[in-house]
């Protein structure tokens, strides 16, 4: 039998009875002939706790420090994981990302994999040990400074290191039995989904559904890694995220023609108000925007008034970069041209993703009726082949989500999807 990576998630290592369960999971495997290789995240909501600590230093931490800071939250749970699995009577060696190979580039905070070189991972379990990786972190081969790979970033460790060491699948345990339609937290009625193709899953990430990180989904389709979600807190089978449909019984599952709804609460609305409707302006502000290495998601442009020949730009980004993206177009005012910037952090975006969209015209003429059955106002719109997105206020979207979900069919009418553990945080 092959190796396979596991990563356990914040919640399920939440404390010390978390790492004992988990660590009686991976001796399981370990005791089924895999070779094993856990990676870690921190216990609970620790990084958020850090944050908020480095926070109250300082309102704006130094990238490097807050990288040094944040990676001791795996590190704890590393050493722990290892201790309680020696403790179960087998063998265990905990690495830092630095140590296990994890090389990034050099943007703090939300550093990009490189290359991975597993060789010391790859000695341990082949010496009979179980490796424990802590998630999240690698080092910059050009500064040689620690790195962190952005919120959720545990998941695209767990599968770079899967992809590197050839493993047979990465398995991600979490804290819900696996990928449902919708978020448990929010739809009760949400269904588990047996299998779900890597660019559905590609989507649903990208719009926020936070169970498996967009980076990693992208790590997995790119080296053809399979992944399966699931809890670890049950022993029920999960969802598989790969390029072709599983098998079940003798028969294959069906592509879903509606995969999920997604929404996501954490972005912000910048408008750029009384800009020259003339060529080049969208150009100097998104160049202000990106020489900030700021991401944006959607971006609107109003079609401007005849009398004054001015138009307002919209964008949304991620709220952790609004006051990067305000100073950057601030200092940038007079080179741009524009009148004032608005900011509003009380929106919410919900996502419609599936393959059927290709296909299936109707599919945006029923979301809206769902979101306007359900007395929520349209902000803003944004389509791929196999999406469609609006932003509405914060306020409307767990009941947009729920209005969506049940206006495709997605509803199930048996049991109530089960959450266990976390803080939804
Ligand atoms: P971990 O700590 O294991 O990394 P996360 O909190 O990052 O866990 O991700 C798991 C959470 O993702 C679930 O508790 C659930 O609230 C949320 N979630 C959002 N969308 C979905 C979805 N479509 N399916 C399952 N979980 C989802
Ligand atoms: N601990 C990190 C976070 O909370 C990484 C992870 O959990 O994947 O974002
Ligand atoms: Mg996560």
């Amino acid at each position: 039998m092959g190796l396979v990576v596991q990563k356990y998630g914040g919640s399920s290592v939440a404390d010390a009875e978390g790492i004992k369960r988990v660590a009686k999971r991976i001796v399981e495997a370990k005791k089924n002939g895999h070779q094993v290789v856990a990676v870690v995240s921190a216990m609970g909501d620790t990084t958020d706790e850090l944050i908020d600590l480095a926070e109250q230093v300082s309102p704006m931490p130094a990238g490097r420090e807050l990288d040094m800071l944040l990676t001791a939250g795996e590190r704890i749970s590393m050493a722990l994981l290892a201790m309680a699995i020696k403790n179960l009577g087998h063998s265990a060696q905990s690495f830092t990302g630095s140590q296990a190979g994890v090389i990034t580039d050099s943007v703090h905070n939300k550093a990009r994999i490189i290359d991975v070189t597993p060789g010391r991972i790859r000695t341990s379990v082949d010496e009979g040990n179980i490796a424990i990786v802590a998630g999240f972190q690698g080092v910059s081969q050009d500064s040689k400074d620690i790195t962190t790979l952005g919120r959720g970033g545990s998941d695209t460790t767990a599968v770079a290191l899967a992809a590197a060491l050839d493993a047979e699948v990465c398995e991600i345990y979490t804290d819900v039995d696996g990928v449902f339609t919708a978020d448990p937290r929010v739809v009760k009625k949400a269904k588990k989904i047996d299998w779900i193709a890597f660019e559905d899953m590609l989507e649903l990430a990208a719009s926020g559904s936070k169970v498996l990180l967009h980076r990693c989904v992208e790590y997995a389709r790119r080296y053809n890694i399979p992944i399966h979600v699931r809890s670890s807190f049950s022993g029920l089978k999960g969802t598989w995220v790969s390029s072709e449909p599983i098998e079940q019984g003798d028969k294959q599952v069906e592509q879903a023609i509606i995969s999920g709804v997604a929404h996501d609460t954490s972005e912000a609305k910048v408008t750029v108000v009384g800009v020259p409707d003339k060529p080049g302006e969208a150009a100097a502000i998104f160049r202000a925007i990106s020489d900030a290495e700021i991401n944006i998601d959607m971006i609107v442009q109003n079609v401007s008034a005849a009398s004054t020949g001015l138009t307002d730009i919209s964008f949304t980004l991620p709220k952790s970069e609004g006051r990067k993206a305000i100073d950057a177009l601030e200092k940038n005012k007079g080179g741009i041209g524009f009148d004032s910037l608005r900011y509003d952090d009380q929106i919410g975006k919900i996502s419609l993703v599936g393959a059927g969209m290709k296909t299936n015209p109707g599919v945006t003429a029923d979301f809206f009726k769902a979101l306007s059955d359900a007395g929520v106002n349209i902000e803003l719109i944004s389509t791929s082949e196999i999406r469609i997105s609006v932003v509405t206020r914060a306020d409307d979207v767990n009941e947009a989500v729920r209005a969506v979900h049940s206006a495709f069919g997605l509803d199930s009418d048996s049991d109530e999807a089960v959450v266990y553990g976390g803080t939804g945080r």
